[in-house]
């Protein structure tokens, strides 16, 4: 049969089920995916050189002929070692060259074979000669065609049994299927920008012959890729914009103020005016509200909140833990009245579970909050006008989804989702482009930005000393311990050895402790007991990261900061510096070497949550950052978020596109694209 785009890739040659698994995991199923997984980096080995000429640490390629071959077997400590000697020479020279356990190679080295080999240069310290150990090799079949060196060579995303060897082949017989699919940039938009077609692009991609035609192509696919980002994000909003959903009547905002006991800031007014706006309509609320932690986000929520409630509707709120889903219902039930506020947590008993669910089914007005176990109850909601979903970087694309479905009939809520991982303000387009954003770029009055020290291990001393101030002084603090990956046991166990640290350094203080494997019972027994001031040190693992409302602790020491990741920190120092006394956070890393760690660096330089999270993605990429799965943008190889130039092309172009046909029509591809998420999918 011949091959196709669409061919399953177990109808290639060289590939069993046992490789298909592999290349599964890759994302390599069909034909059409090697010509879609695109080089990670290149090794430039289109230097062919002569023997003489050969210089020391750098990478070339040496063509000639086998002059002999050998090998030996031998021991590396306990494990058996075949190594194969060959000897290569052209017109100027010989080349040493050595092979590692490649029993394969002996029988095709024979003498007088011409084969090419390329990798770095080495001199051998004793005998000074010049050598290469473990180079790439390839046969010379005379065709003058080398896949594997004497080229600018591919270097692939490899896995566990998949080789950038196995890779290039493999592209190499897919790559004559190109001429069988369809250019879908329209030639308008590639003449525009100065766009490649797609067949030069994606063979440029894997053997190109130059980094200047390399550029080229990378040019192209970068569009393509931001591009299907931005049409994707349009269609899911004028999809949105054709459902309805309860228009809620403006709420009245002087009472609203009165049942405050403080002043509004003017970004929390400018927030609240534009959601006010947005759930006005009969169309569904999509917002973003971007505001650091400490920002006020709380009360805008509750607003909204109110503002269904109001009108006589419901409202499901959405939190990442316990804790805060508790503290949440609280201060929503200190305004919405008692009555008007329920939890929904997994500890909830069954029978509570059950009356909580009938009551959703009416369509009396009432606010549930709750942690995911809101979702895997599967409940219905009459009535539900407004969901909210808080610190919503923590949940997926799905779970957001779910939220909405929740509603029992055709009326789609409002949907406010609240993160305090700000998106620079360029990224808002590409990030979440089928969302609306809003910013609470102020904070409430009188807080004063905490301050923040990296502390060697050997100066701990004076900051535990000052802490002991602080304590006595009436304040209470936070201790953070180290993260521990592997479970949640030994994470358990990490902050119950810091407990007992923190207990013989304060004797006098009142220490609680908090870790993910305590009830949710005990979690809240020593959160409440915190609060209340009857705790004056709280030692955490990670689950004190959101939510833990408490305005007179003003230190907090990060014990193994370098372990946590930048967001993670900036969210444990938020904790601290929410009321009126100067806070100070210690970050204890593991050892000197950590102290100039460039996370705890830009910790330690600023707490503008702006300027983290531009770092941070820096540091980390978008994909780490926001989370691949939620935003759909684990597909860019080649593209990069904060490529904002071509973003800002893509998403003209995109926007044009869709006003001349809503329906894509007559671009089946990128229709396709858009509605499958599979590029190429329908291909043959
Ligand atoms: P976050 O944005 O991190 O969720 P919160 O909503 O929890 O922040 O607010 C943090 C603290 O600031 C709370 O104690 C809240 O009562 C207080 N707060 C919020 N808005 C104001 C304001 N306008 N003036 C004074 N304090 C405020
Ligand atoms: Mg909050």
């Amino acid at each position: 049969m011949p091959l196709k785009l669409s061919s399953a890739v177990t109808e290639l040659p060289r590939v069993g089920p046992a490789k298909a698994k592999y290349l599964t995991k890759l994302g390599i199923t069909h034909a059409r995916d090697f010509l879609y997984t695109f080089p990670r980096r290149y090794n430039d080995f289109s230097k062919i050189t002569p023997v003489n000429e050969l210089k020391v640490g750098e990478q070339m390629t040496v063509q000639g002929v086998v002059k002999s071959a050998k090998s030996n077997q031998g021991w590396r400590g306990r494990r058996r070692l075949l190594r194969v000697y060959v000897e290569i020479e052209d017109d100027t020279g010989v080349l040493n060259v050595t092979w590692f356990n490649l029993r394969f190679l002996m029988q095709q080295l024979g003498t007088g074979r011409n084969i090419a080999v390329a990798g770095t240069v080495e001199q051998d310290t004793r005998s000074k000669q010049l050598r290469m150990r473990s180079p790439v090799i390839e046969f010379l079949d005379g065709t003058g065609e080398q896949t594997h060196t004497g080229r600018i060579t591919p270097v692939y995303p490899e896995t566990y049994g998949v080789t950038s060897r196995f890779l290039r082949y493999q592209v190499k017989q897919a790559l004559p299927l190109l001429q069988r699919l369809p250019e879908y940039i329209p030639a308008d938009i590639r003449e525009r920008h100065e766009l490649v077609g797609i067949h030069e692009a994606i063979t440029t991609m894997h053997f190109p012959d130059d980094t200047d035609a390399l550029e080229v192509a990378r040019r192209r696919v970068r569009f393509d890729e931001l591009f299907f980002l931005q049409l994707a994000a349009l269609v899911r909003r004028a999809q949105r914009e054709q459902r309805s959903a309860r228009p809620l009547p403006v709420l009245n905002l002087t009472q609203f103020k009165k049942q405050l006991d403080f002043t509004l800031t003017a970004a929390q007014l400018e927030v609240i005016d534009e959601i006010a706006t947005d759930i006005g309509k009969p169309v569904p609320m999509n917002r973003l509200l971007q505001g650091d932690v400490g920002s006020g986000k709380s009360v805008v929520a509750l607003f909204a909140a109110r503002t269904a409630m109001a009108d006589g509707h419901k409202v499901l709120y959405l939190a990442p833990t316990e804790i805060l889903a508790r503290q949440q219902a609280k201060l929503f039930a200190k305004t919405l009245g008692e009555d008007s506020v329920a939890l929904l947590i997994g500890a909830l008993p069954s029978g509570k579970k059950r009356a909580l669910k009938e009551r959703l089914r009416t369509s009396d007005p009432l606010c549930v909050v709750g942690t995911h176990a809101v979702l895997q109850e599967d409940v219905q909601v009459a009535n539900l006008a407004l969901a909210i979903v808080d610190e919503q970087h923590r949940f997926g694309v799905e779970q957001r989804q779910a939220l909405q479905e929740a509603s029992d009939d055709d009326m789609v809520p409002h949907l406010l989702s609240m993160t305090a991982t700000p998106i620079p303000r360029t990224l808002n387009l590409t990030v979440y482009g089928d969302l609306d954003v809003s910013v609470l770029d102020e904070l409430p009055p009188g807080r004063m930005p905490v301050t923040t020290s990296v502390v060697p291990p050997g100066e701990r001393d004076d900051a535990v000393v000052h802490i002991l101030e602080e304590l006595h002084a009436g304040r209470q603090g936070f201790v953070i311990a180290p993260l521990v990956e592997e479970s949640e046991r030994l994470e358990a166990k990490s902050a119950t050895e810091a407990y007992g640290e923190m207990r013989k350094l304060f004797p006098d203080i009142a220490i609680g402790l908090l870790h993910g494997r305590m009830s949710s019972e005990e979690k809240a027994g020593v959160i409440n007991n915190f609060s209340a001031g009857a705790l004056q040190l709280l030692v955490s693992t990670s689950v004190v990261e959101v939510g833990v409302n408490v305005p007179n602790a003003t230190v907090m020491i990060i014990e193994g900061a370098e372990r946590f990741g930048l967001a993670q920190l900036h969210q444990f120092r938020g904790r601290i510096g929410r009321g009126e006394h100067q806070s100070y956070c210690y970050l204890f890393p593991t050892s000197d070497e950590a102290v100039t760690a460039k996370r705890l660096q830009v910790l330690a330089t600023t707490t503008d949550g702006f300027v983290i999270a531009e770092e941070d993605l820096k540091l980390r990429g978008p994909g780490e950052v926001y989370g691949a799965a939620q935003s759909g943008f684990g597909d860019l190889q080649v593209a990069s978020l904060l490529d904002y130039p071509t973003i800002k092309i893509a998403r003209q172009e995109a926007v044009k596109i869709l006003k001349n046909d809503p329906q894509l029509d007559e671009y089946p591809i990128l229709k396709a694209k858009v509605e499958q998420k599979n590029l190429l999918t329908h291909f043959e």
